[in-house]
């Protein structure tokens, strides 16, 4: 049902079917979880903690998984986030950044990176503002095992349909900007359970999605 109506998004939209990818969002589930949508063809997963994560992805030890991490990082859980993933989206500062390219092995692909933004200017998020966006940009570039392939953000819960579309549509305004300044960014990762329809029209290329598809967290 989820690919349905995000296939209906992208017709909406005017987007080609399957340029927004499902991420299944497995924090608090359990192997059979994964198994399941592994069965239903899921092939990209996000985890919000590094410890839990770590131990689903040596358990089930699959290697045409992609995995990745969308939650908050902490400088002492880098290593494991280099070695463990595919793919971080929640960079905001480049001290973590610094590590994680010193840390990722060189026989690995780089690091595929989002930089999370704060969008929404809420004092409690992480993610760097729009404006600390460029230089951070800049401060990474020569980081050689990390690969910067775009933006993600989490909008206010407690937005309205209008002040949430406002968001993405700010998040894709300010890819294009940093675009036009001479970076190559290609990746939005935007939208959730109770949004990600509003993503896909404003043109996220990843909707991470986890009750639903799994059902309410416990
Ligand atoms: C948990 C989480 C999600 C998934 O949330 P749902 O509302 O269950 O879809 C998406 N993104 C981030 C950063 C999360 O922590």
């Amino acid at each position: 049902n989820v690919r349905r109506a995000i296939q209906r998004a992208e017709d909406g939209a005017g987007r080609v079917r399957g340029s927004g990818e499902l991420l299944a969002v497995t924090k608090s589930r359990g192997i059979d979880d994964i198994t399941q949508a592994i069965a239903t063809g899921c092939v990209h997963f996000a985890e919000s903690y590094v410890q839990e994560a770590v131990e689903k992805i040596q358990a089930i030890e699959d290697p045409s998984l992609i995995w990745h991490f969308i939650g908050p990082i902490q400088s002492n859980k880098t290593q494991l986030i280099a070695r463990h993933f595919d793919w971080v989206h929640s960079v905001d500062r480049f001290k973590v950044a610094e590590r994680l390219n010193r840390q990722r092995s060189t026989d690995k692909r780089p690091l595929q990176v989002c930089i999370q933004v704060n969008i929404t200017g809420e004092v409690s998020k992480s993610g760097v503002s729009a404006g600390e966006l460029t230089n951070l940009l800049q401060q990474m570039r020569p980081l050689k095992h990390l690969q910067v392939r775009g933006l993600m953000t989490v909008p206010r819960k407690s937005d309205s349909i209008d002040l949430q579309r406002q968001c993405f549509l700010q998040l894709n305004a300010l890819l294009r900007q940093v675009n036009q300044q001479g970076a190559r960014l290609d990746s939005l990762s935007m939208g959730m359970s109770g949004d990600y329809l509003l993503a896909i029209e404003q043109g996220a290329s990843m909707v991470r999605l986890g009750s639903a598809i799994f059902g309410r967290r416990k």
